[in-house]
């Protein structure tokens, strides 16, 4: 037997949240948006003979409306399949100092996964009580880069666009990435940053707000500079990411802005009127600005409610982890989705 196993790169998978293929549950565990893609989708029809060719590795079409939409330039946009992708990529191209990357204890839990995968080193600086990031922990200029989500996740909580630019601006020597997944919940976003500063990186994902999260389209915004260091490692890695249904879909869905608003619209009121319904119900719940609401139940533990739901056919996301294993994390699907997971706590507390 040779030693061929001590050569192995080992890692610790990231677990994304359960896809059961029974549809009749109500599915709250993975942030998916209930209402669907732009009906323009639906209408695209696509002559598949095209799939004989290998698709365009600049995804033009989408880099192209991405930016126009945005009014970038389309060298300050780069696209990938899901937003994993792309900070997948980032990591990958940016921090490369030796320094720890800085993110919070609390956060997407994706980041270490990637961190460790590719040997950088990481410092993970504690949330506060109020469980909100603490500015003065990200303010050295000594750390190899900076990533968190805006708002960030699990808990929803949203800082605002000038703690992100003192954060930019006292950080020099790094790249920082906000990770805007859920930004188009109510948050405002840093972009306009961009210009500002070289080091300023924003992803952003159609998996969410855009309710595509199967097809895997991602885009991150920054700098010119920066996005050329990020296409020269993304073609060192695969030159063709993108699948050409997506890089057609994707654009197509851009020009419907008015469904895009109005699902928005929808679930912001849904997650306001379910918040109330929660701390009605006894739950503290964290002032949310994202898709989802992470609350803690009072006179029942949350792993409790969690496998009571799930016997339920309601699926909720629980992390067992320390600090915040006393919350759910339970996503805003349609209004008539969320009465009846009102219903369902009431009966059960
Ligand atoms: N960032 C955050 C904070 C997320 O919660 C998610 C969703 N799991 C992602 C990025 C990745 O989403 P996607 O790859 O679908 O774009």
């Amino acid at each position: 037997m040779g030693s061929w196993e001590e050569n192995i790169r080992r890692v610790v998978p990231y677990v994304p949240g359960e896809q059961p293929s029974d549809t009749n549950i109500i599915k709250l565990n993975t942030n998916e948006n209930p209402y669907g893609p732009s009906p323009r989708v639906k209408a695209i029809s696509m002559d598949m003979d095209f799939l004989k060719k290998y698709p365009d590795p600049r995804a033009g079409l989408l880099v192209d409306k991405l930016a126009a939409y945005h009014g970038l330039e389309p060298s300050q946009v780069f696209v990938g399949v899901g937003s994993d992708d792309v900070i997948a990529m980032s990591f990958m191209t940016f921090f490369n100092s030796g320094k720890p990357v800085l993110f919070p204890d609390i956060t997407y839990s994706f980041y270490d996964v990637w961190a460790d995968m590719l040997r950088i080193p990481y410092e993970k600086k504690p949330l506060n009580d109020d469980f909100r990031i603490v500015k003065e922990d990200y303010m050295n200029n000594d750390n190899g880069g900076i990533i968190f989500p805006n708002p960030n996740a699990p808990t929803g909580i949203l800082v605002g666009v000038d703690f992100i630019e003192d954060i930019v601006r006292a950080n020099t020597d790094s790249v920082v990435i906000i990770d805007e997944a859920y930004i188009d919940f109510g948050g405002e976003s840093a972009l306009p940053l961009i210009n500002k500063y070289e080091n300023l990186l924003i992803t952003r994902t159609f998996s969410k707000s855009r309710s595509m999260a199967g097809l895997r389209i991602g885009y991150a915004m920054g700098s010119a500079k920066l996005i050329k260091y990020l296409n020269d490692v993304k073609y060192s890695f695969n030159s063709y990411t993108m699948n050409t249904p997506s890089i057609i879909l994707g654009s197509e869905v851009i020009d419907d802005e008015e469904y895009f608003r109005n699902c928005l619209a929808k679930i912001i009121d849904t997650r306001d009127w379910f918040t109330e319904k929660l701390t009605e119900l006894g739950f503290m719940v964290l002032p949310s600005k994202s898709n989802f609401v992470f609350a803690a139940p009072k006179s029942i533990s949350a792993e409790e409610l969690f496998m009571k739901a799930r016997d339920n056919g309601i699926f909720f996301r629980y992390f067992k982890s320390p600090r915040i294993d006393r919350f759910l994390r339970i996503t805003i699907g349609t209004r008539e989705e969320m009465e009846k997971v009102v219903n369902f706590l009431v009966s059960v507390l």
